[in-house]
């Protein structure tokens, strides 16, 4: 069953419940007043009779005993309302005396066995009897002489007008209550739908999000914030979340499919090199060996990319797929001042500069720290001309520490500024000189695991500024040393 006919019909049968007491209680209270009034004018009227009735008694002996014969003599009176009918009756409710419009009908009017016992002890009775198809309200009152009950005195009046009221009543009352409840479930059933409704298109919403995958579509509510309406909301909250989060994958899996396309294709160009190669050299009649020399040497370089590549892919698929990095102090000096010397072994001829690093620690891992700086240190030295000069550099924020690798090279054209953390991008490929156009990739997916930041600073001609922000981590250090340039 449906919860609008369930409201529904709540709602009714509370209404009907209601009516059929109200109805109940007003018939019922109708109908006393109604003969209630009777029985007073019929009580009123004996009164009346009995105060000017005769007892006569006679007094006879039989078998040495004394009896007495009471007789209750009415006057002959006119009554105030002439369809009154009165009679006398003895105890045992025989009749003793009746009105002429009694006696011309050649009716009695009858006590009841409860009648009989009350009026024994004395006290009145009245009933509504049934004589000849109608309805007739008959007061018994008692005669007492000396305390003895000797005799009664009936009087009774039809109540047919009564009862017709009183019938009539009952009718409108009824059609009224049956009537006032249908319209109450019309009303009702109205009312739920359209309170209903929007539950309806929210549920028409989801099925036919469901069908169609479409998760731009939105419930369409503009009634009030009531519990409706915030279901609504939420509704329509959920399904923008749940929008962006599919775009979010879509875009997701696009950017792997590009990533696979690309991987592809950057292997596909030293296998075809290599293949040609190997051509040459089972070419009959061999080739010369000087141009021998030249294909080993060009087989080997491209053997030599293709496991730079395969190492790069290697390193962005693990930290694509969430390998826990580790999140400790790392200490930035160090780390640095290894990072420098190794660079002055490695290019003695270049012009490196370490400002002094800040005695400062970073929440991190300290392997993929090195990573990130050697790809930044080892684009500086790719893109900067031999007489340039690379400055690695420390600064002390309030929450975080920021290391940045300047460099006085080539620098970066503003539109390729915001492609090159990108994979496989390269900003000007004929000045890259092979490399694959993932190191930075990897140094942000690298620090973005680490909680931390990468950005880049360029001018075209005048060189290049990356700097990684990492947090800072609480720990104790040895006094800071103030950063002085060491050459
Ligand atoms: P690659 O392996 O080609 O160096 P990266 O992802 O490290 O790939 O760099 C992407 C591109 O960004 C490079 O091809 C280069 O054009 C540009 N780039 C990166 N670092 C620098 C830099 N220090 N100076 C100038 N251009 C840079």
């Amino acid at each position: 069953m449906s919860i609008r006919l369930r409201l529904t019909l709540l709602y009714s049968s509370i209404l009907a419940l209601t009516l059929i007491i109200f109805s109940v209680t007003l018939y019922m209270t109708l109908e006393r007043a109604t003969l209630g009034f009777v029985q007073d004018t019929l009580a009123a009227e004996a009164e009346r009779l009995l105060d000017r009735q005769v007892i006569t008694s006679q007094f006879f002996s039989f078998n040495n005993r004394e009896y007495r014969i009471d007789t209750i003599t009415l006057p002959n009176t006119k009554f105030a309302t002439p369809e009154t009918f009165v009679q006398t009756i003895t105890p045992q409710g025989r009749p003793l005396y009746q009105t002429y419009n009694l006696m011309r009908e050649a009716l009695e009017l009858p006590l009841s066995e409860r009648g009989r016992a009350v009026i024994q002890r004395g006290q009145s009775w009245s009933e509504s009897i049934d004589i000849q198809g109608e309805q007739l309200l008959v007061y018994t009152r008692p005669v007492l002489v000396n305390d003895q009950v000797i005799g009664a005195v009936q009087l009774a009046r039809s109540i047919e007008e009564q009862d017709r009221a009183l019938d009539a009543l009952r009718q409108v009352l009824i059609a009224g209550s049956s009537l006032a409840t249908l319209l109450a479930f019309g009303v009702g059933w109205v009312l739920a739908g359209t309170a209903l409704r929007p539950i309806d298109r929210i549920t028409q919403t989801a099925h036919a999000i469901g069908a169609e995958r479409d998760f731009s579509r939105r419930v369409n509510y503009q009634g009030p914030q009531d519990e409706i309406g915030r279901l609504a909301t939420t509704f329509n909250e959920m399904l923008a979340a749940l929008q962006a989060a599919y775009r979010q994958e879509a875009q997701a899996l696009e950017a792997q499919r590009r990533f696979v396309a690309d991987a592809s294709h950057e292997l596909r160009t030293p296998l075809t090199t290599i293949r040609g190669n190997i051509g040459l050299l089972r070419r009959q009649p061999p080739i010369s060996e000087a141009d021998r020399a030249a294909v080993l040497a060009d087989m080997a370089e491209e053997t030599e990319r293709m496991s730079r590549l395969v190492n790069d892919l290697l390193m962005l698929a693990r930290a694509d797929a969430g390998r826990p990095l580790r999140r400790e102090a790392v200490r930035i000096r160090p780390l640095i001042d290894d990072l420098c010397r190794n660079l002055r072994l490695l290019e003695p001829e270049r012009r490196i500069v370490c400002d002094n690093a800040l005695e400062l620690a970073v929440l991190g891992d300290p392997d993929a720290l090195k990573q990130v700086l050697l790809i930044l240190v080892d684009n500086a030295l790719k893109f900067t001309p031999v007489t340039g000069t690379i400055r690695i550099a420390t600064a002390a924020r309030e929450q975080s520490v920021a290391i940045s690798v300047q460099d006085t090279g080539i620098g970066i054209a503003p539109e390729a500024l915001p492609h090159i953390f990108e994979r496989f991008y390269r900003a000007d490929s004929a000045r890259t000189g092979g490399g694959s156009g993932l190191g930075l990739a990897i140094a942000k997916t690298l620090i973005e695991h680490q909680g931390g930041t990468i950005s880049v600073e360029s001018a075209p001609g005048r060189g290049s500024t990356f700097t990684v922000v990492l947090p800072r981590a609480a720990v104790a250090l040895p006094q800071e040393a103030q950063s002085a340039p060491v050459a």
